[in-house]
């Protein structure tokens, strides 16, 4: 029986990546998106397939709809994008949450929540563990995305202990690759859009702030093996590459590999950009037999070659 799977944020770079494994896996798949980030082109391979369905909607309004399991990843997740409209973003993590939930519930779908390894902040706590409660600025400019992301998990537990929801949190870490808009504004596209066009590198900073970077074969791969998990687990689990790199590194490795010109230039760095962050990921590696098998400079040779076949 080909399962019906419902995946919000579908047209996104990591959606799309999700909805093409999930389909080829013999899946029937809904894609649900208001194409606020997310673009046809990423999904157009897929329209002819019988077994995929589009769905032009956005999740802040209810829908129903009939499904065996839901993976939650509407919102938008770069800085430029999701402060765009940061009350818009913060409803997209609530409402889109309450609104899934409710299908889940109705239907005894089993959900997905792609969380972030924002609801950290700018962590105290170095490695971070699923333990740390996190140092999250509620006022500033990146509260709308972190703290509705932090309050979407509060419902995911809420329906889980007061409705028997089936759920699964997944904290993600920064996550690059293939089928990134080049104007999507985080730094591993900016970077070597830049690069391939010769201008400026943009180092917000000096550049000495770190981030682990995942390939996102590697997140698919962790996000299939936590729906397939045991009811028992629900996470919150940190699905992320524990190797880091300074944003001074990611250039360098970058102009490197793309053998470009560009210089770095120094731009103020913006509020409340985090300083340091690197998952642990133990209790990935224990319950769902996960870690990343892609390091950097494969994982950006291979976006590269993307970026150059695009722009
Ligand atoms: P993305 O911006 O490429 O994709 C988000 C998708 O959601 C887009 O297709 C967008 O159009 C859609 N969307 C936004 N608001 C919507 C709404 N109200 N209704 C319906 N659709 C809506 O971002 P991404 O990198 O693919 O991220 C996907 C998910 O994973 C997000 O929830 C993000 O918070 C989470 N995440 C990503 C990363 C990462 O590094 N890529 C890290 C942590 C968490
Ligand atoms: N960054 C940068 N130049 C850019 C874009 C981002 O130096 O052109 C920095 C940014 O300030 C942050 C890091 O790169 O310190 C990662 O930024 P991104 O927006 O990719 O992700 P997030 O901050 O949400 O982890």
């Amino acid at each position: 029986m080909r399962k019906k799977i419902l995946i919000t944020g579908g047209a996104g770079f990591v959606g799309s990546h999700l909805c093409r494994r999930l389909l080829n896996e013999g899946n029937n798949v809904i894609c649900l998106d208001n194409f606020f980030t997310g673009d046809k082109e990423n999904i157009l391979d897929m329209l002819p397939n019988p077994y995929f369905e589009l769905i032009r909607h956005d999740v802040q309004e209810p829908i129903l709809l009939e499904v065996d399991e839901i993976y939650n990843l509407a919102c938008p997740a770069s800085p430029p994008y999701y402060q765009f409209d940061p009350v818009a973003t913060t409803k997209t993590s609530v409402m889109g949450a309450i609104n899934m939930l409710g299908i889940a519930k109705k239907c005894k779908a089993k959900i997905l929540q792609a969380s972030t390894s924002e609801v950290y902040g700018d962590p105290e706590v170095h490695p971070q563990p699923e333990s740390y409660k996190g140092s999250v600025s509620t006022t500033g400019i990146r509260a709308c995305y972190d703290e509705g992301k932090r309050c979407a998990e509060t419902l995911f537990f809420d329906y889980y202990r007061q409705h028997n929801v089936k759920i699964k949190v997944i904290r993600i870490f920064n996550t690059y690759g293939p089928a990134m808009n080049p104007n999507d504004g985080r730094v591993v596209s900016n970077f070597i859009v830049q690069a391939l066009k010769g201008e400026d590198i943009t180092m917000y900073g000096d550049g000495t702030q770190s981030r682990s970077f995942q390939y996102i074969d590697d997140l698919i791969e962790g996000m299939i093996k936590l729906m397939a998990s045991p009811d028992s687990f629900t996470g919150p689990v940190n699905i992320g590459n524990p190797n880091e790199f300074t944003m001074l590194e990611l250039a360098q490795k970058v102009i490197e590999l793309t053998g470009s010109n560009s210089k770095i230039i120094f731009q103020p760095l913006p509020q409340d950009d985090p300083l340091q962050r690197q998952p642990l990921i133990d209790l990935a590696k224990k319950e769902l037999d996960w870690e990343p098998t892609i390091e950097l400079e494969e994982g950006l040779k291979k976006t590269i070659a993307y970026f150059e076949s695009v722009i």
